[in-house]
């Protein structure tokens, strides 16, 4: 059978848990050691530690505690693995625990984390999202239902202390243009709620006032949210310690491309199955700054899609430069007045892009000045036809259901 190495209790806080730790930093100390060859099992808490509840009310969206994010299990050392090397990861399963068949999207308040769409949806709300066996339907958003294409959406390695360096020297450059942004331009180090895992004394202070946040991707891969990391994917790590320090969290039932909602996908706690192998030297034998990955041999089929397309001229009309991140926001704003013609708000729409397998493409980047993106929205998501007709949208739900607000809402 193989083996847990590290559990997670749901009812109790990460920050009791010496095999959790929701900061990146070269001498957190590994907590389970496998060697090449082996398989098994990791238990992760949701991203937020338990924040989140399963309810009606987006008070604990707008409230949660940013800092503390994301929660890791972790690292592991994998023997023989040294700097230079690539650690091969194969994600043989992923799945969710008994007592725990539900997953949470939400859009955080422009406040506190904002969001893709912050503008447009600058207060906090939420979607719950129940799971059944493999498939997945929320109680706020009528009329859909689909299968998750289940993923970790930060999974990586320790990085070294030149690389920690470096990532705290770029972004605090970055957050410095802006000082006083909401919300800011990067997530610096913050001591006060940083968990170090089996850290302590004096080197733990240390390390917790200058571990890198756990937000961005990185060079180690880290908080990618690429939804096709699936069950069934093998990815390749970048190694920069000894023994690489293996680290995962932040599972998700499902989510579309750019998890555009940030709160986020169908957040989940679960497990994930995994093996490691090593490349010894694969780093420089392949070229290989950022990890590289082989999608699975099974995700959800849906093939039938409804495509929006956007381009980079922002919504007061002004035009940016092949700017994609304006063109992709556009394709999105499209999709989501297409779907409220069908009785949806505006909300339970963005909900969907940031939930459902939906697809997104930067279709084009060289035709001057203008950028292509497009969102593909799979139709059979649906229990009603989203295609255009001549007769106009038949609308089907009747309005009295949306996504929860904060209560003083
Ligand atoms: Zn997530």
């Amino acid at each position: 059978m193989t083996e847990t190495i590290i559990k997670v209790d749901l009812k109790g806080s990460a920050y009791d848990n010496d095999k959790i730790h929701n900061r990146w930093h070269p001498d957190i100390p590994m907590v389970e050691k496998v060697k090449p060859g082996d398989d098994f099992i990791i238990e992760c808490m949701d991203w937020t530690g338990g924040q989140i509840k399963n309810d009606d009310c987006a008070d604990d969206v707008r409230d949660v505690d940013l800092t503390k994010v994301h929660f890791l299990s972790g690292p592991v050392a994998i023997e023989g693995a040294e700097p230079g090397d690539l650690l091969e990861v194969d994600i043989l399963d992923i799945g969710t625990f008994d007592d725990s068949q539900w997953g949470f999207n939400g859009f955080f308040s422009k406040q506190n984390g904002g969001g893709f769409l912050t503008e447009h949806f600058p207060e906090a709300q939420k979607s719950i999202w129940d799971f059944k066996g493999m498939f997945t339907s929320s109680r706020h958003i009528p009329g859909v239902e689909f299968a998750g294409l289940i993923h970790p959406g930060l999974i990586g390695c320790l990085p070294s202390r030149e690389m920690l360096d470096e990532w705290n020297k770029r972004e605090k450059e970055l957050f410095d243009t802006e000082p006083e942004r909401v919300p800011e331009l990067a997530t610096l180090p913050y001591a006060d709620t940083a968990h170090m895992g089996r850290m302590t004394g004096d080197a733990r202070d240390a390390a917790a006032a200058e571990g890198a946040r756990t937000v961005p991707p990185r060079e180690h891969g880290g908080n990618c949210d690429i939804k096709d990391l699936s069950r069934g994917a093998k990815v390749y790590f970048p190694v920069y310690v000894k023994e690489a320090g293996l680290s995962v969290g932040d599972l998700h039932f499902s989510q579309g491309d750019g998890e555009i909602t940030f709160c986020g996908a169908i957040e989940m706690a679960g497990w994930i199955h995994l093996r490691v192998n090593l490349i010894k030297g694969g780093m420089e034998k392949y070229a290989i700054k950022n990890p590289i990955f082989k999608p699975s041999p099974i995700t959800p089929k849906y093939d039938d899609y409804l495509i929006f397309e956007g381009i980079s001229v922002d919504e007061e009309g002004t035009n940016h430069y092949l700017d994609v991140h304006v063109a992709y926001r556009q394709a999105c704003l499209n999709a989501i007045n297409y779907l409220t013609k069908f009785g949806y708000s505006k909300a339970q729409a963005y909900a969907i892009l940031g939930c459902a397998p939906v697809q997104g493409h930067i279709s084009g980047v060289v035709d001057i000045p203008n950028a292509c993106a497009t969102v593909w929205l799979p139709t059979d998501i649906f229990d009603f036809d989203v295609q255009p007709n001549a007769d106009g949208p038949k609308v089907e739900l009747d309005g009295s259901i949306d996504l929860p607000l904060s209560k003083d809402k």
